[in-house]
């Protein structure tokens, strides 16, 4: 899996975090957490950094349109902490990416 795709795969994992604690979806998104999600991913898709990019949290551009930068921020400040139950290879390597410089 490249760089990339393994981005999608955990902000897929933590938007969908997000979506069932907040708006009590069973199965896939509510419309709001998947425009988010597409969002992302086609963020992802023109990142610049390709597959040396930083997490998008440390990222010193950040690519994101305000509004959407601040939904994601709530999301993953939500879907952080419980990544480790739901998905802890995920959570760890991405932990383990965020303190790297
Ligand atoms: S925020 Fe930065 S690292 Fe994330 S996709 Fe945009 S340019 Fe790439
Ligand atoms: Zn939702």
């Amino acid at each position: 899996m490249t760089r990339i795709e393994e981005e999608k795969k955990t902000v897929a994992q933590m938007v969908e975090i997000y979506c069932k604690g907040h708006h009590h979806t069973k199965d896939g998104l509510c419309n709001e957490c998947s425009a988010l999600l597409d969002y992302a991913c086609a963020r992802l898709e023109h990142c610049k950094f390709g597959e040396k990019k930083p997490t998008c949290k440390k990222c010193p551009i950040h690519c994101y349109k305000p509004a959407m930068r601040e939904q994601m921020k709530v999301a993953m400040r939500y879907a952080g902490p419980r990544m480790l139950w739901h998905h802890p290879v995920s959570a760890v390597k991405h932990l383990f990416r965020e303190m790297k410089k």
